[in-house]
């Protein structure tokens, strides 16, 4: 695609449709919008722009629309897979100004929002109301980045990923025009469900600036377990047991022992370093839950567990899931000196033992430091391989261990990235994992998009 030379012209046009201020071509602006929690190569925009409402959205893409002008959306640069980093240069354009709770809507379990509003803080303002919004990237992002990325944590095993909580969108499209999908009723069979259609899309086919989402009721009851294994096999084992007994977990993450024993040290939580997995369940009452924890000892025991802890209060359990979270960043800063690849791979729960015990293998065998962990219950894994910087061997290795791993999660149908989207990093995947839907796929892009100015370098090969 051959985008417009930014001329003095243009930049001075586009200042002009927002206040001084929530316009930069600065040099630091510019920088800190060149590259994603990726390790993909940075791209400079040529400027950003803080909008304030869908109008200032709508006049921009109008514009960038006519003089061929890329435009790639921001909400927190959080993403691993290079999906916001603006590989064409032209307009990023920043919403964390667009960050209201327009109106939260108790009686329907629903909220409307700006795509700028950080999760974390939507979550922390629904707590007062006993309501929550499952999804948990665990980083900070907002609700326009997940959207875009389709993003999910560890709650989905129960509670699903952000497609499932999007019921209405506002978005822009690249000409300018604002088009609203989606309704407030909790099902619909009306039409062609273009709503979703939109998310996932990474900011591919319009430019969400308000959405709609379903929230949940803050269970009355929480009792987490945190169960030992011997093997990384017989914790992968209990996994599928658990949730055939339909136990109905809220989370049941699995940790390696390279993870354990990184949580125990940087935490200093007293656990025993083997592989692991840490469940949570909820419900209405204490009598109901104390049966469920004490079903999943027993199955845990009988996949060969070595030791199970329930009854866990909320204290440990929050510095477990605070830990949790935080792994990604906790690998990152105990290895200065080395890159960091992520895989993101998701199975069908039958073959995530099979699945965990390849990447266990193939990462073995590089004797390279390795990290890995899983949002177990929706058979989604994580590999963490890291390579010395400016190693070009190093880096070698790594990206074929991430190649041998998404095509074996492909062959076994599963998917190249079970939550963090596309971007740039598996865009060679997509042929392998839709064959010919790939082609209908660059035709949708090409409807909404005909002049290709949204996120360009994005989802395809
Ligand atoms: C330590 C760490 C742990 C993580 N763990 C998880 C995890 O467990 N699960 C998970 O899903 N992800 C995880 N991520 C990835 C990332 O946090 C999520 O994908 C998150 O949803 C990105 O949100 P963001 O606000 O940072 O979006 P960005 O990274 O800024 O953007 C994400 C994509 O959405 C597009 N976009 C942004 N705003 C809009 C908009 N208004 N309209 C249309 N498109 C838009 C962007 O162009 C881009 O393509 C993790 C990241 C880190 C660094």
């Amino acid at each position: 695609m051959e985008y417009c030379c930014i001329e003095a012209s243009h930049v001075a046009d586009l200042g002009r449709m927002v206040e001084p201020g929530r316009f930069s071509c600065g040099e630091s602006s510019c920088d800190l919008h060149s590259r994603d929690q990726s390790s993909h190569k940075a791209c400079r925009p040529r400027m950003v722009i803080w909008p304030l409402c869908q109008e200032e959205v709508s006049r921009i893409l109008f514009y960038a629309d006519e003089h061929v002008i890329p435009v790639t959306a921001w909400g927190m640069g959080s993403s691993l897979e290079g999906n916001p980093i603006p590989v064409s240069g032209g307009i990023v354009l920043n919403f964390s100004t667009m960050n209201r709770i327009i109106r939260v809507r108790d009686e329907d379990f629903q909220a409307d929002l700006e795509p700028g509003v950080i999760y974390q803080n939507l979550n922390e303002t629904l707590r007062h109301r006993g309501l929550f919004f499952p999804p948990d990237p665990g980083a900070r992002a907002t609700i326009g980045g997940m959207i875009g990325n389709n993003a999910s944590g560890s709650r989905t095993v129960r509670y699903g990923a952000t497609k499932d909580h999007v019921m209405r969108l506002k978005v822009v499209l690249a000409g300018g025009e604002i088009m609203e999908l989606g309704t407030r009723a909790s099902k619909s069979s009306s039409g062609y469900d273009l709503l979703h259609l939109f998310v996932g899309s990474e900011g591919t086919l319009g430019i969400v600036v308000e959405a709609t989402l379903r929230l949940s009721a803050i269970p009355s009851e929480f009792s987490a377990a945190i169960a030992s294994f011997d093997s990384a096999a017989s914790a992968a084992g209990a996994v599928f047991e658990i949730r055939r007994a339909g136990l109905d977990p809220i989370a049941l993450e699995f940790l390696s022992i390279e993870c354990m024993e990184l949580v125990a040290r940087e935490m200093g939580i007293a656990l025993k370093v083997s592989p692991t997995l840490f469940m949570e369940f909820a419900g209405a009452s204490a009598g109901y839950l104390k049966d469920v924890v004490d079903t999943a000892g027993e199955i845990c025991r009988e996949n060969g567990c070595l030791d199970y802890e329930s009854g866990i209060g909320r204290d440990r359990r929050d510095r477990m899931f605070k830990a949790r979270h935080s792994l990604g960043e906790t690998i990152v800063r105990n290895h200065p000196d080395r890159k960091v690849m992520t895989t993101d791979v998701a199975v069908p729960i039958s073959r995530f033992p099979s699945m965990i015990a390849f990447a266990e293998q193939e990462s073995a065998a590089t004797g390279l430091p390795r990290y890995m962990f899983s949002h177990a219950g929706d058979g989604n894994i994580h590999l963490v391989l890291l390579g010395k910087k400016e190693d070009e061997a190093e880096g070698c290795i790594v990206e074929e261990i991430n190649r041998k791993i998404v095509l074996k999660a492909i062959e076994m149908g599963g998917t190249a990235t079970g939550e963090h989207g596309v971007g740039i990093g598996k865009r060679c995947f997509m042929e392998k994992e839709h064959g010919t839907s790939l082609g209908w796929m660059k035709r949708i892009k090409g409807l909404f998009d005909p002049k290709g100015i949204l996120n360009p370098g994005k989802i395809f090969p």
